[in-house]
């Protein structure tokens, strides 16, 4: 008999999470209302941010950034090579050019070097991502916005629940987005949170996301501000994201002793290397990855077997839209970039995973790097 599968993910659909759906069904307030708000607070309140805005997802929640910062057609953004590629086309999407900067290929991350040595006298902004859910070096980051004058847009959507020196990650750029994609920590099928410190952003955003509404105090009847759009989170959503965060310090738990037992079963095996966390952060384990070699069929043969492993992300400048693109400027040295994406192998991380699970795809893993 064949064995059976070992997803990559698994996300977290409980009782409570299907009664407090149909919860919203039979209510038949459908669109965005009091789940959506409770949702908010509820992820306010995990990251300490004061202000936070359940969109659409985490890619219209980096556009809604970038234009409530006044970011658009002539300035620069720079971006990290490695990262999923929705962290570059939110820049064109505004109309601004992509600066792409290479990564750090034993972090993952941006190289602070690399992205400090991109800003030119039209750089508005950086976009780092906390890759996987590996924290950024914010005090690095720091000197980087002083030094230049950056707004730090943090592309988080993998990193829920992450912290650096005991500061919560979306309490810690000047605008956090978060994914909830099912591949995500907290999942709402599809969404984003964005969060922020500032008020007066919270209520730009607030209002570009309802069509340009002015804010319910000041309006008699409605009245539309500016020209906007609708990033609005459903009810329906909302609520599975809710339920789950009902247990989100428990869940969090559970993904970081999955990730330590991992690292516990892999330190013994030659070929096999962890990338490096940021000293004084905390990791949130979105994906569990490894750096192998000859990574492409390690995970032919992993999958060949049942266990769906899957390749980290995306590097920018091996794909058409990025490198033969006018408003893409890549960095002249991406090679840590290219080994990053050559090297990263993604492996199945679910609440729920069993341990025997867990000894099975190190078993096979070993076996296929000897
Ligand atoms: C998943 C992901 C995104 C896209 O998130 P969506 O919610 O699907 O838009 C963007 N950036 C990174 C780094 C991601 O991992």
């Amino acid at each position: 008999m064949a064995a059976t599968k070992i997803p990559l993910i698994k996300p977290v659909i409980s009782d409570e999470v299907k009664r407090m759906v149909a919860d919203v069904l039979d209510s038949g307030y459908l669109t965005e209302g009091p789940q959506t708000r409770a949702f908010e607070q509820s992820v306010a309140a995990f990251v300490g941010a004061p202000h936070a805005l359940a969109v659409t997802s985490c890619t219209t929640g980096l556009e809604l950034a970038l234009r409530c910062l006044g970011i658009g057609p002539g300035d620069e953004v720079v971006v990290p090579d490695y990262t999923y590629p929705a962290t570059a086309a939110v820049v064109n999407i505004v109309g601004a050019t992509a600066v792409v900067a290479d990564v750090d290929p034993r972090t993952l991350l941006v190289d602070y070097d690399a992205l400090n040595a991109a800003v030119t006298e039209r750089t508005r902004a950086a976009i780092p991502v906390s890759l996987f859910g590996n924290p950024l070096d914010w005090d690095r980051l720091g000197r980087i916005k002083e030094r230049h004058g950056l707004f730090m847009v943090e592309d988080a959507a993998c990193a829920l629940g992450s912290s650096y020196k005991g500061r919560m990650t979306g309490s810690l750029a000047d605008i956090t987005v978060f994914s909830h994609h099912p591949r995500k920590f907290i999942t709402t099928g599809e969404g984003g949170t964005v969060t922020t410190a500032r008020a007066d952003w919270a209520e730009w955003m607030h209002s570009y996301k309802h069509f340009g509404m002015a804010p319910a105090a000041s309006r008699e009847g409605t009245h539309f501000e500016r020209v906007g759009t609708n990033y609005k989170l459903s009810n329906v959503l909302a609520a599975i994201g809710l339920a789950q965060m009902r247990d989100v310090h428990g869940l969090l738990a559970g993904r970081r002793a999955l990730a330590a037992r991992y690292a516990e079963l892999l330190a013994g095996v030659p070929g096999v290397a962890l990338p490096e966390t940021t000293p004084g952060g905390e990791h949130s384990v979105q994906t569990f990855c490894v750096l192998v070699e000859d990574r492409d069929r390690i995970m032919a043969e992993l999958r060949g077997q049942g266990i769906e492993a899957q390749i980290g992300t995306y590097s920018l400048h091996m794909h058409r839209a990025y490198a033969e693109n006018p408003l893409c400027r890549l960095g002249e040295d991406l090679r840590g970039s290219r080994e990053a994406f050559t090297r990263s192998l993604a492996l199945p991380l679910f609440n729920g995973m069993r341990p025997g699970e867990q000894n099975r795809v190190v078993e096979a893993l070993a076996a296929l790097v000897a």
